[in-house]
C-alpha cells in the first residue's frame, strides 16, 4: 500500500491529484467500512472540497507542504473545530468543539485533508474498541478479531487503506497496541513531545498524542509536524524537534540495543518471543550491538498504572456531569441530576475507572495505593534511565499475543488489562516508543517495540528504520 511520503512524491510530480487520492480513500471506505467500522464521523463532502482547494493551490505553485492534499483521519478524542467529537461516549454524542487540538491544527496548516473521526474505546479506556458506545471496530486482517485499542479505528483506517495516516492517543499503549494488532507503525512520543491541547483528557500525566502510519519514515515525517512547544500546554516540551526523517534515513548501524528478559516472560506467547529473538539476531547482523539489560520492576508497572490512570481519570471526567458537558437528565434535585446524567452518559468501563480512581484517592487509601504507585513509577523511570546509559534503545514485543477475538476479553477486565503489560512502562516513564511490524505469526501481525530515553526519538527512529527493513521479510 502506498505510503504518505510516496503519495506526496506522486503529488509533487503531478502524477496524481488530491481529488484522486481522496476519491480512492472514499472508495475503500465504501468497500470495507460497513464491516470494519473504523469511523464515527465521515466527512466526504468537506474532504472533496478540501481536495479541490489543495489541487488548485498546487496548480498555482502554492502547495503548503508535502502533506498538502493527503487524506488523513483523527481519533475521535481529538477536538476538531465544528466537527462532532464524541470520545465514543454517549455523554459527548453531539458535542461540537469550538476549537481544534494543536496537533490537528498543525496538520491542517500543512494542507492535509481530514477524512473523518475514528472509533475508540470510550474516553480511550480499553484495548479493543469494544468499549466504544457506538459499536466495535474490526481487524482488517481478520474481522473476527479486534483491531486493538483504544485507537483501534485509526489503526484500521490506515491498515485498510482508507487514509494515508492517522492520529491516535496513548495513555497506556493505545497507539502501539492497535498498530501491532493491525500491522502498521505506531509511535508514542516522549511525554511532552506533542502538545496535549485539545486532546480530551484521560490521565493527564500519561496522555500523549501519537501517530499511525504505514511505515517508519511516514511516522518520522508526521512527528516532525506535530512535535514542539505550545503556549496552550505547559507540559509540552520547548526543546526543538529533531530531524526525525533524517534519523530514519540514517538507520541504526553502530547503535546498541538491549532485550530486557522481563519483557519475554510469563504471558508472552512463545511465537511472539521467538519473533523478537529473530529480530534481535537480524539487528546484530545489520551492524547493531546487543547488550542485554535487566528492568526488574517491570512486573509492577501494570498495577501502578491501574491506580494512577483511574485516579487521574476520576478527576478529569468530573466535568462530564450534564451541566458543564453532556445532556442533563430529568431530576428532582441537583444530586439526582448529576447521578442520572452520569449514570446514563457513561458506559461500564468508564464507570469502573471512575469508581477505582475515587477509591484509591480516598482518605485512608491514598497512601496505600496512590502514593505507593507513584513511588513505583519513580523507581521504574530511574531503572529505565539507568538502562539507557548502557544501550541506545530497548527491543521488546509490543504485546504479549497477537490480536484476540471479539468478545474474548470483554467479560474479564483483568484479561483485557493484560494486553497492555508491555506498553505501559514507557507511558509511566515518559519514554518514546514505537511499534514496527515483524513477520506475521499464524497469519496475524506481530509488533516489535523499541523504546528510547526521553526526547531521544532520533535514536528510536534510527533503529526502527533498520528494524523495519530487516524484520518484516
Ligand atoms: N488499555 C489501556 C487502558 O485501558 C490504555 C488505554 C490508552 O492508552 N488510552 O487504560
Amino acid at each position: 500500500m502506498e505510503t504518505l511520503l510516496e503519495a506526496a512524491l506522486r503529488l509533487g510530480r503531478g502524477e496524481t491529484s488530491s481529488q484522486e487520492l481522496v476519491r480512492a480513500s472514499l472508495d475503500r471506505v465504501a468497500e470495507r467500512e460497513e464491516e470494519l467500522h473504523a469511523f464515527l464521523t465521515l466527512l466526504p463532502e468537506s474532504a472533496i472540497e478540501e481536495a479541490q482547494a489543495s489541487d488548485r493551490r498546487r496548480a498555482a505553485g502554492q502547495a503548503m507542504s508535502v502533506f498538502d492534499g493527503i487524506p488523513w483521519s483523527a481519533k475521535d478524542n481529538l477536538l476538531t473545530e465544528g466537527v462532532r467529537t464524541t470520545a465514543a461516549s454517549r455523554i459527548l454524542g453531539d458535542y461540537l468543539p469550538p476549537y481544534s487540538a494543536t496537533a490537528v491544527g498543525r496538520i491542517e496548516a500543512q494542507g492535509a485533508v481530514l477524512l473523518g473521526k475514528t472509533n475508540l474505546d470510550e474516553f480511550a479506556m480499553g484495548s479493543s474498541t469494544e468499549y466504544s458506545a457506538f459499536g466495535p471496530s474490526r481487524n482488517p486482517v481478520d474481522p473476527t478479531r479486534v483491531p486493538g485499542g483504544s485507537s483501534g479505528g485509526s489503526a484500521v483506517a490506515v491498515a485498510a487503506g482508507m487514509c494515508h495516516f492517522a492520529l491516535g492517543s496513548e495513555t497506556g499503549g493505545s497507539v502501539r497496541q492497535p498498530a501491532a494488532f493491525c500491522g502498521v507503525v505506531g509511535v508514542k512520543p516522549s511525554y511532552g513531545r506533542v502538545s496535549r491541547y485539545g486532546l480530551i483528557a484521560f490521565a493527564s500525566s500519561l496522555d500523549q498524542i501519537g501517530t499511525l502510519t504505514r511505515d517508519v519514515r511516514d511516522a518520522a515525517a508526521l512527528l516532525g509536524v506535530i512535535a514542539g512547544g505550545d503556549p496552550m500546554d505547559q507540559t509540552a516540551s520547548t526543546a526543538p524537534a529533531q530531524d526525525y526523517l533524517a534519523a530514519a534515513r540514517e538507520g541504526g548501524k553502530g547503535l546498541t540495543f538491549g532485550v530486557p528478559p522481563e519483557y519475554l516472560g510469563e504471558g508472552v506467547a512463545p511465537e511472539v518471543r521467538a519473533e523478537v529473538e529473530r529480530a534481535a539476531g537480524l539487528l546484530e547482523r545489520h551492524g547493531l550491538t546487543r547488550r542485554d539489560v535487566s528492568l526488574p520492576h517491570t512486573p509492577y508497572a501494570l498495577d501502578a498504572y491501574y491506580i494512577i490512570a483511574p485516579a487521574e481519570a476520576s478527576s478529569n471526567l468530573a466535568r462530564f456531569d450534564g451541566m458543564r458537558y453532556g445532556p442533563r437528565a430529568d431530576a428532582q434535585d441537583l444530586a439526582e441530576a448529576y447521578r442520572r446524567s452520569r449514570g446514563q452518559g457513561f458506559g461500564p468501563e468508564v464507570k469502573r475507572r471512575i469508581l477505582l480512581g475515587t477509591y484509591v484517592l480516598s482518605a485512608g487509601y491514598y497512601d496505600t495505593y496512590y502514593l505507593q504507585a507513584q513511588r513505583l513509577r519513580t523507581l521504574l523511570r530511574d531503572e529505565f534511565l539507568q538502562a539507557f546509559r548502557d544501550v541506545d534503545v530497548l527491543l521488546t514485543p509490543t504485546t504479549p499475543t497477537t490480536a484476540f477475538r471479539l468478545g474474548e476479553n470483554t467479560q474479564d477486565p483483568l484479561a483485557m488489562y493484560m494486553a497492555d503489560t508491555l506498553t505501559i512502562p514507557a507511558n509511566l516513564a515518559g519514554l518514546p516508543a514505537i511499534s514496527v511490524p515483524g513477520r506475521p505469526v499464524g497469519g496475524l501481525p506481530v509488533g516489535l517495540q523499541l523504546m528510547a530515553a526521553p526526547l531521544r526519538e532520533d535514536l528510536m527512529f534510527r533503529v526502527a528504520a533498520t528494524l523495519e527493513e530487516v524484520a518484516a521479510r
